[in-house]
């Protein structure tokens, strides 16, 4: 090799060093924005706007069961509140079931050992679902315990056929206190879902499902159950974990009969609204970060941890922004979801609304899964954003939030975005004692702890700045629809 040949050399490798510093990739995350979001942060952990929000919701709405006044008063609220923020409010039409109680009640009036002229009480609670009532003066049959879908498959037909299925599955309290709530609701909840069907093909007169919750303060927990038309609809409802213990003690040592009242309805559908509110992106208006909560409720408690504390730390992130005067470069979009708990209505017409404009939502979070202190942020859908967000990790460990994991948890209502390649994302958080109080006459507004609701609000609102500020696109990667919303 020459000396010039060396030179050219010499030259050719400083332009290639060149060359690859110019075009290496800037940080997404440039320290004025980081510094953003360390104030942002801190200004949430000492903000109590959200608190007030859910109290509101909660104190002076009450529970928001779909299709009832204090729903739609709920959306009017909402709508007003982010008005007055600044944002522009559009309410998106959902047309949402309209369910409403009726009475409920149930005895043992005949079993092992009674007492003349005695009866024992069952604390019941109707599940929600199409015909779902007893006549009036309601029914009466014996009983049949199983401990689980197998054990009812197993018995001949005719040990079932007229009689009251009860479901006794536990609910699995080690899985809760090792953290995994949600996983041992999904077990079972599933006697929830699908015990009234599995009951009814084995002709069964009504079922009862042993609540799916954690606490035993003789509470049941209320919730939604399946329908299948091709199968007889009969009455269902839940029964505290004490009252299914007692059945079943009962049941082992010879007939029981129970009398079960249930007179729930379903009324025609109502017209009913998502509350979308966005504040304007600078550079990319267009493109979207939802932040979002479900405004809907059951009717026995007001609905407090689930799930105004989700809509109150989404209000939170436009209020902080506003007072902070801090200008998201994407739109942030505020979702107050309607009829999450009667079968995420509000998100499936949201997703069919936005159908075309799926590509320009950027990113979507909901909050549901209470109040409790936040562990970090779960992300759905592509795992390379979590290395991407290490930096929004770092600042939220300042609250103790700095754990980043892919999780499927990532809130019903963003499912179908989710399905159509929308990283979705929500706070990791503990719900030790979420399951206690969950769809329950306990979802009231001394479960959310002040302190921990400014936590989660502090998560949402840096996550959602900076989801709509970084400088770099999060990759994209459609997500199966899970089973059970198919
Ligand atoms: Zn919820």
């Amino acid at each position: 090799m020459t000396k010039l040949h060396l030179l050219l050399l010499g030259i050719l490798t400083l332009a290639t060093v060149a060359a690859t510093a110019q075009t290496k990739p800037a940080s997404p995350w440039s320290p004025e924005l980081l510094q953003q979001l360390r104030h942002l942060h801190q200004a949430a952990l000492e903000d109590d706007y959200a608190y007030g929000q859910a109290a509101h919701l909660t104190d002076n709405i009450g529970p928001r069961l779909t299709g009832s006044p204090q729903a739609a008063a709920a959306v009017e609220y909402v709508a007003d509140e982010l008005r007055k923020l600044g944002l522009r409010v559009t309410l998106e039409p959902v047309s949402v079931p309209h369910w409403v109680r009726g009475e409920e009640h149930a005895a043992l009036v005949s079993y092992p050992g009674q007492v003349p002229g005695t009866q024992q009480k069952i604390v019941v609670t109707a599940l929600a679902s199409v015909d779902n009532a007893t006549p009036a003066e309601g029914i009466t049959a014996e009983i049949v315990v199983v401990n689980n879908f197998d054990e009812l498959a197993a018995m001949p037909r005719e040990q079932v056929a007229g009689k009251i299925v009860v479901f006794n599955e536990g609910f699995d309290h080690q899985m809760v206190a090792a953290g995994f709530g949600l996983a041992a609701y999904g077990q079972a909840v599933a006697y929830r879902e699908d015990g009234r069907e599995a009951a009814a093909s084995k002709g069964a007169v009504a079922a009862l499902v042993r609540s799916a919750g954690g606490a035993q303060f003789r509470l049941p927990h209320t919730g939604e159950t399946g329908y299948d038309a091709k199968l007889p609809s009969i009455p269902a409802a839940a029964v505290t974990a004490e009252d299914a213990e007692l059945m079943a003690r009962l049941a082992a040592q010879g007939p029981v009969r129970l009398h079960l009242v249930l007179t729930p309805k379903l009324l025609p559908n109502v017209a009913s609204y998502n509350v979308v509110a966005d504040l304007k992106g600078t550079e990319h208006p267009e493109q979207v970060v939802i932040v979002s909560g479900h405004l809907d409720s059951w009717d026995l408690g007001t609905g407090a941890i689930d799930d105004a504390a989700g809509v109150a730390v989404s209000m939170e992130t436009a209020q902080l922004l506003k007072q902070l005067h801090l200008q998201p470069k994407r739109t942030i979009r505020i979702v107050a979801w309607m009829a999450e708990e009667t079968g995420i209505f509000g998100g499936k017409a949201y997703a069919k609304q936005h159908a075309g404009d799926v590509a320009n939502h950027f990113a979507a979070i909901e909050t549901d899964l209470g109040a409790g202190h936040p562990l970090g942020v779960n992300i759905g859908g592509d795992e390379a954003a979590l290395k991407l967000l290490q930096p929004v990790a770092d600042v939220l460990s300042k609250s103790g939030a700095w754990l980043l994991r892919s999780s499927d948890e990532t809130g019903s209502d963003i499912i179908p975005l989710k399905v159509a390649g929308v990283p979705t994302f929500s706070p990791v958080q503990d719900v030790r004692t979420y399951f206690d109080y969950h769809h329950t006459a306990a979802d009231t507004l001394d479960k959310i702890d002040p302190r921990e609701l400014r936590e989660n609000a502090a998560v949402v609102a840096v996550l959602a700045y900076a989801l709509a500020n970084m400088d770099a696109q999060l990759p994209r990667k459609p997500q199966p629809l899970p089973d059970w919303l198919k």
